[in-house]
């Protein structure tokens, strides 16, 4: 085995590889552009090389620097994780050159499934089916109209060099094929420098079924059976599962063999996977499943089999790229229970998914999942690259509890300071056809709308923002009380641009009624920590996750994440002056600025002194006419919440 592995990739997948590396005692070495200088796959690295400035194609693809790094450093092999330079066979070629070994195939097995219309020749000679279509090298724009209208509409134009889901337009009728094609090749030579097309028949009731195979330098291949990914938006993957749902066993075995025989034309080494289009109209079928691309790497969906199998992919990848036999043979290849992985993607469902890079506030997530990411607190989500911050992958024994888990695993994570997709992951994976396991890749945008409906705070959750932004010490209740007075506080908090306003009452002890509009509702065991507050009532358990940066008040309630932006406090009114004339620090700060002095006489609603905690500032002001009697901090004292900080008394006459 090496000893030491450069990983030519960033972000989660980096992450990812570098956790089996270190297991199995391996140095690891990380290349980093100029925007992942403080990333998290450049900590988690043993050392990382600097290899240029943002656009991937200064650094993430430059091979050639790539290569210098592994030689400065000493490095044996290097793994390209997905995207980038995974599946380019030059880049192999120069590594092995170079006198390193490449964690992945052959230059010669990438090449033979580097285009779709070759591949699909090859597996033709297989006896591996394909979907019907033409994939020959004609070109000239009436004789593929022609071979469309003989497939038969709707049909599929595909980049042949394409990938994720680039390059490809469903056609459904002969007037709108030419543009269709023209727009095609235009993206595939944009995005990988060649225009050339296939064309497919569309499968209606599509259903994107993969099987991962494996194979050594010895010649064994073996699959580890399939997942399902057909949950997808503009053809690329959302929410994966395995094994399939409704999967015959006589299928699953025609077609686990169909993909062996796939990796044995090519004589593949490592981990790849080969796609099928099933059709899902009914109950599948053997002969209703069609090979449409191998993909020569390891998949971003690739920890749904390590959970039903209980392999570490990439540790089977260093061990057969370092010469080793396959650890299991394919009887001892077994499989347990279900799985799912969600992509949590920085981009805006409300505004159709639109990317959304940006700062990284506060990310949390879920305990009892496994959680595969490169981004911590604080990190930015850079424009240059892929959008996805992380994996959330769940496995039991059943179906629908591995789905359960993930609706729950989804439900108590969040990401704050950029859009994210995290909710309406939560709403899809509650979707009915979808639980049924009755689903195709059109499901997404057949109910886009419903899935990306934004609702609507509740009281609660309101509530939840009004503690959020107004810190009191709820376990010690009757501070809280005192601070607030047993009054009505008005609130004004703004979400998604509008103005809430209502009333929060203090009631009693951790008894809390909020008013907004014409509804009312009273709290008991109002419970607020650092991350969470808290409530009961006779119609229910409320809880929600709380985050807040500067005048913000995240609340995860639930499936719904809501944004709060808190308004001036001095514009609130708020009050806290007791009728002892004691007048206490609202919060533990520090002191701004003192505007009274000893035996100054103050209004009521005279600015009084000020104190700043988490870049928010809270005014104090006075509440009655009165005179200061003594003034018992200054300007920087830091103070505790509930400290007594100026004594006032009746003004005389
Ligand atoms: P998978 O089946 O593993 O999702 P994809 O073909 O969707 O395979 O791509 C895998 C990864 O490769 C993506 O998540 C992304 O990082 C990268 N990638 C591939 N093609 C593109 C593309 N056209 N644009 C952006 N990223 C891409
Ligand atoms: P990419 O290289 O971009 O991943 P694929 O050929 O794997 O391209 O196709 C991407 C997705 O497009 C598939 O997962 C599937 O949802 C859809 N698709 C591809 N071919 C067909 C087809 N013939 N009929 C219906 N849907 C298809
Ligand atoms: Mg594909």
């Amino acid at each position: 085995m090496f000893d030491k592995i450069l990983i030519a990739n960033r972000g989660e997948i980096a992450c990812r590889i570098m956790k089996t590396a270190h297991k199995l005692g391996m140095k690891t070495v990380a290349v980093y552009s100029e925007a992942d200088v403080d990333a998290l796959h450049v900590k988690k690295a043993n050392e990382a090389v600097l290899i240029g400035a943002a656009p991937s194609e200064d650094s993430y693809l430059r091979g050639d620097r790539i290569i210098q790094a592994a030689l400065d450093t000493g490095a044996q092999a290097i793994h390209p994780g997905y995207g980038f330079l995974s599946e380019n066979p030059e880049f192999v070629e120069q590594v092995t050159k170079a006198g390193l070994v490449f964690i992945g195939p052959s230059a010669t097995s990438i090449r033979k499934m580097g285009l779709k219309d070759e591949a699909k020749r090859l597996m033709e000679d297989a006896n591996v089916p394909v979907v019907p279509g033409y994939h020959g090298e004609n070109q000239a724009i009436d004789f593929l109209a022609a071979e469309a209208v003989n497939i038969g509409y709707p049909v599929l134009i595909k980049a042949r060099a394409g990938g994720g889901g680039k390059g490809m337009r469903l056609v459904e009728d002969a007037v709108d094929f030419e543009d269709a094609l023209a727009s095609a090749q235009r993206e595939g030579q944009a995005s990988f420098g060649d225009p050339h097309v296939l064309i497919e028949k569309f499968i209606s009731s599509p259903r994107h079924i993969e099987v991962q195979v494996f194979g050594d330098n010895h010649g064994n291949v073996v699959h580890l059976y399939e997942r399902d990914c057909s949950l997808q938006r503009r053809h690329q993957k959302v929410i994966e599962e395995a094994p399939a749902p409704a999967m015959p066993a006589d299928v699953r075995t025609v077609m686990t063999e169909a993909a062996i025989e796939a990796a044995k034309k090519i004589n593949y080494q490592g981990a790849g996977t080969i796609e099928f289009i099933v059709d899902g109209s009914g109950p599948l079928r053997t002969d209703g499943f069609w090979f449409m691309e191998m993909n020569t790497r390891l998949q971003v969906e690739h920890p749904v089999t390590e959970a039903i199998t209980g392999v570490d992919l990439v540790e089977w990848q260093l061990r057969i790229a370092s010469g080793e036999t396959l650890p299991l043979s394919q009887n001892e290849i077994t499989m347990n229970g279900h799985a799912f992985e969600a992509r949590i993607y920085a981009e805006d469902p409300q505004d159709d998914f639109k990317p959304s890079p940006g700062t990284v506030h506060n990310i949390k997530f879920a305990q009892d999942c496994r959680i595969d990411t490169g981004i911590q607190s604080g990190d930015a989500v850079s424009p240059f690259y892929d959008p996805m911050i992380a994996k959330i992958t769940t496995h039991a024994s059943e179906r629908s509890n591995a789905l359960a888990a993930l609706v729950n695993g989804l439900d108590n994570s969040y990401c704050t300071g950029i859009r994210n997709n995290i909710s309406f992951l939560s709403n899809l994976a509650q979707d009915q056809d979808f639980v049924d396991g009755a689903f195709d890749t059109g499901l997404i945008a057949r109910k886009q709308e419903d899935l990306t409906t934004q609702v609507t705070p509740s009281l609660f959750d309101i509530m939840a923002a009004f503690l959020t932004l107004n810190p009191l010490d709820m376990s010690a209740p009757r501070l809280g009380w005192q601070l607030w007075g047993q009054t009505n506080h008005a609130y004004n908090m703004v979400f998604d641009d509008t103005l809430l306003e209502g009333i929060i009452c203090f009631l009693g002890s951790q008894t809390i009624n909020v008013k907004f509009k014409d509804q009312e509702i009273t709290f008991n065991n109002v419970h607020i920590d650092s991350n969470c507050v808290t409530a009961k009532n006779d119609a229910a358990n409320y809880s929600a996750l709380i985050s807040r940066h500067k005048d913000i008040a995240t609340v995860k309630s639930g499936t719904s994440q809501f944004e709060f932006k808190m308004l001036d406090l001095l514009a609130l009114g708020l009050d806290h002056t007791q009728d002892t004339g004691q007048i206490i620090s609202p919060m533990t700060g520090v002191v701004t600025v003192v505007h009274v002095k000893d035996g100054q006489v103050v209004e009521k609603g005279t600015p009084l002194f000020a104190v700043e905690a988490m870049k928010m500032e809270h005014v104090v002001v006075a509440a009655e006419n009165g005179e200061v009697k003594s003034v018992m901090c200054g300007v920087s004292d830091a103070v505790e919440q509930g400290q007594l900080l100026i004594q006032m008394v009746e003004a005389d006459e």
